[in-house]
């Protein structure tokens, strides 16, 4: 993801790591910050230069292969972006979902849970960038009704969208995206 902290303990643990790998705060590579092509190149990487490590790991996988049912041997945690686009999902399900008026209450559990989401979301990097951007007054989440939050979250996503190089989403048709579906 950007925005990885740097530090001299983030470098000198990041050195013999292929290049994505983005580290935990308590220095292990976090694999919910990193895409799933670092993840395996640094896999990859460790596999070679360990011959010890590859037997350990094929005794682990065989031990683990016959206690695991077969339907889900190929599904794998998710990566930075598996986790990014089911999150969007939700985030962008709960401005559809959310009333066209919303009452005080539902705005404050609204901004609770976005306070909170902004804290625990498990890739780190993204969580403290996105809690920046919503800490700048420009880009309090806007909350009285649909409309509104519907399209406060298609510029937070877009400004998500902005830092990774990616186009920006028009958010016109954000509904359409996500509430009421496309006109045929
Ligand atoms: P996604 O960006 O996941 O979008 C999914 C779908 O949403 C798109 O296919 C499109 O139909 C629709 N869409 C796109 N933009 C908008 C919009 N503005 N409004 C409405 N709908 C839209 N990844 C990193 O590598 N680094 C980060 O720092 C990072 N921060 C993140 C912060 C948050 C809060 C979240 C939820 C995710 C973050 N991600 C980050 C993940 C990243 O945003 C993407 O989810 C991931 O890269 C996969 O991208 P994608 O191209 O498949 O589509």
């Amino acid at each position: 993801p950007a925005g990885p902290s740097s530090g001299k303990q983030q470098d000198e643990n990041q050195k013999d790591l292929p290049k994505g790998i983005v580290l935990d705060k308590d220095g292990k590579p976090c694999r919910l910050c990193t895409s799933a092509a670092s993840w395996k190149a640094m896999a990859k990487k460790a596999a070679a230069s360990s011959t010890a490590t590859t037997t350990a790991a094929a005794t682990t996988s065989t031990a683990t292969s016959t206690s695991t049912p077969s339907a889900t041997q190929n599904e794998c945690p998710p990566d930075v972006e598996a986790l990014g686009r089911s999150t969007w999902t939700l985030l962008h399900s709960l401005t559809a979902a959310y009333p066209s008026t919303a009452s005080p209450e539902q705005q404050t559990e609204m901004k609770s849970f976005l306070g909170l989401f902004s804290r625990l979301y498990p890739c780190w990097v993204c969580a403290d960038d996105f809690r920046t951007w919503m800490a700048d007054p420009r880009n309090a989440p806007r909350l009285s009704g649909r409309a509104e939050f519907g399209n406060w979250m298609c510029e937070a996503h877009n400004a998500v969208n902005r830092k990774l190089g990616k186009k920006e989403f028009d958010c016109r048709f954000w509904e359409e995206r996500w509430r009421t579906g496309w006109k045929d």
